[in-house]
């Protein structure tokens, strides 16, 4: 072995990937080594060192890992990380967008549909086998006021494409944004932004401050009749105040990808709520290659020193 063969092996950097699944792992080795085929990819193993941690969920074991210098999420969202018992020092890098915006775009126009064009009428009608047809439309096209509630990778993303829509949107964010297509709004004005928001799209991330946000209060400042779409995280709402504006009238329905216990145990009230559709947490899934690409620019950004991108600031929660 050449002296310049044994100080490359030396040099190269370990990357250890840990997801539970071992066919998804293995697939991801294969697109890590076609990205960085100078550094050293592994499947996570007990007791091993590596520069860097991937992983889908924060299994308290991968912690263990010696000499990591940073872990990333194969997520966007990176409420489950903070709450383990991570390495001290150690950056937390999260997905930023990864082709999750149009995935959340698609589920998002789906509920802003089923609101607009009155399938949960037409449904119930359909039921009845009765032919509820109307002579004049409810609404013109694209006109359903929306409001998005986080304006970061993913909602402003989100916004940004309904206004090209045509649809009016305002984004409600921690710091305003100043965007030509979306009327912005911070907490100074919460209350004017939930009062226009006939579809209320969530896609905050799920901190201290965000927890709990969705309540009866909440759903009575929206206007008579609002839709509900949940994009982001189930423990941003309560349910049981759901379940009660639904009843109510206050809301005429809901579209829900996450809960606060998942899978929904078979004997949440959910299930059997006819204005409630469901789908089980695959709004936006992670896309391999574009995770890959973002985390190894990342990793050689971090080596040469430069600024990653998607750095979770531990102190805000996201
Ligand atoms: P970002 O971190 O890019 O954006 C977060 C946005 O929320 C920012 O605009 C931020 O404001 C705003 N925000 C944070 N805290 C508050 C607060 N207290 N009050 C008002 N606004 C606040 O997140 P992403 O867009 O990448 O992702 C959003 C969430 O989507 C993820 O955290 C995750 O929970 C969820 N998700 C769900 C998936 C699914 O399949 N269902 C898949 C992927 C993500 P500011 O701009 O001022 O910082």
């Amino acid at each position: 072995m050449t002296n310049k063969t044994t100080s490359s092996i030396k040099s190269a950097k370990t990357i250890a990937l840990y997801h539970a699944d071992s066919d998804y792992t293995a697939a991801l080795i294969q697109q890590f080594k076609k990205r960085l085929p100078q550094h050293n990819v592994q499947a996570w193993a007990p007791d091993m060192a590596a520069d860097y941690l991937v992983s889908w969920k924060p299994e308290p074991k991968i912690f263990t890992t010696r000499d990591v210098k940073v872990i990333f999420a194969l997520g966007a969202g990176v409420d489950a990380f903070l709450a383990a018992d991570l390495p001290e020092g150690v950056p937390l890098v999260r997905l930023e967008e990864a082709g999750m915006g149009a995935q959340m775009l698609e589920m998002a126009l789906y509920g802003i549909l089923h609101y607009a064009r009155d399938m949960i009428v037409l449904n119930n009608g359909r039921r009845n086998k009765q032919w509820l047809g109307r002579s004049t439309p409810k609404r013109a096209p694209f006109s359903t006021q929306i409001g998005v509630m986080g304006m970061g990778q993913l909602g402003r993303y989100v916004a940004e494409h309904l206004a090209q829509l045509g649809y009016p949107v305002s984004g409600y964010s921690r710091t305003r944004k100043d965007l030509p297509s979306v009327t912005c709004y911070d907490d100074s004005d919460f209350d004017a932004f939930l009062a226009q928001s006939e579809v209320l799209i969530n896609l905050l991330p799920l901190t201290q401050h965000t927890q709990d946000l969705v309540d009866a209060k909440l759903f009575a400042k929206l206007p008579q009749g609002a839709y509900f779409i949940n994009l982001a995280r189930g423990k941003h709402v309560i349910e049981e105040d759901l379940l009660a504006a639904l009843n109510s009238g206050q809301l005429s329905g809901a579209l829900l990808d996450v809960f606060r216990v998942e899978p929904l145990p078979a004997e949440h009230p959910f299930w059997n709520d006819e204005c409630i559709v469901m789908t089980p947490h695959l709004a936006a899934i992670t896309l391999q290659p574009d995770a890959v690409e973002q985390i190894g620019d990342n990793i050689l950004a971090f080596e040469a020193g430069q600024p990653m991108h998607g750095v979770v600031d531990f102190s805000r929660g996201y």
